[in-house]
């Protein structure tokens, strides 16, 4: 294979903002530490993240409904090599949990050491608000057993 050369572009940031209106409920019941999100009128379908169309039967006639957050590691996967966004973090798990409710919740788990992650473990999903005012949730360990077990 023939090396072509290339010149490094410089590094490129870019935020933008992302329309929340239809599912403010949930940014907002982070920041209140609920983890929110919607389930169809018409035809009952629960969804994690919140939609504001309901891709089973396409009504827009949702209700918000509180999660309990907890539920059973399905996946995960050490990132080590990460995107430029996330070049000062720490290597990272990201994980997909099964919650109680039936839905599938895609987040990081943290305060868990990667030796220690163990599929079927408990998590809770648990609201963050960062100092610059962002929100955001991740995924922390349930002790096993005990009260509320799934
Ligand atoms: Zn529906």
């Amino acid at each position: 294979m023939s090396k072509h050369p290339v010149i490094k572009s410089r590094k490129v940031e870019i935020s933008f903002d992302i329309p929340i209106s239809k599912t403010l409920p949930f940014w907002d019941g982070l920041r209140q530490g609920k983890i929110l999100t919607t389930k169809c009128r018409k035809c009952g379908k629960l969804y994690f993240p919140p939609v504001a169309d309901c891709g089973e039967c396409l009504s827009s006639d949702v209700d918000w409904v509180e999660l309990s957050g907890e539920g059973k590691l399905v996946a995960y996967t050490q990132i080590a090599v990460k995107p430029l966004s996330f070049q000062n973090e720490q290597p990272y798990i990201v994980a997909i949990a099964e919650l109680k409710e039936g839905v599938k919740a895609l987040a990081w788990l943290t305060g868990v050491e990667p030796k220690d992650v163990k599929i079927g473990m408990r998590l809770k999903i648990v609201p963050k608000t960062f100092p610059d005012g962002r929100v955001a949730f991740v995924f922390e360990r349930l002790p096993d057993g005990g009260p509320g077990g799934i």
